[in-house]
């Protein structure tokens, strides 16, 4: 079986094509699909924030951030099949995840 190699069409990355979902590297397809997830885990991280600067009891926030956690690993396990690459992409949704909180407020 012969693969094609194409360029991913948001990074530009060279990929076969067995390896895309429409026109994507699998790195671009796994952010995209849990960007949603990404901005409800900033918005509770920030919400956290707000609470524990205020003295305020932010356990229940930090479920929500669990919770949301867990939905992203389990979205890229439903696109990775290979474990150690699923850990390894949710490791960087994790970070980026946690580190759009510096972005936003300009830390
Ligand atoms: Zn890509």
């Amino acid at each position: 079986m012969s693969s094609l190699v194409v360029f991913c069409r948001d990074c530009g990355k060279q990929v076969t094509s067995s390896q895309t979902r429409d026109g994507r590297c699998l790195d671009c397809h796994v952010r995209r699909s849990v960007a949603d997830l990404r901005d409800e885990h900033a918005r509770l991280w920030r919400k956290r924030e707000r609470y524990a600067a205020q003295g305020a009891n932010a356990g229940q926030i930090g479920r929500q951030i669990a919770r949301v956690e867990d939905r992203i690993a389990e979205r890229i396990r439903a696109l990775v099949p290979n474990d150690r690459e699923a850990v390894e992409h949710l490791r960087r949704e994790l970070e980026a995840a946690r580190g759009q909180r510096y972005t936003i407020k300009g830390v």
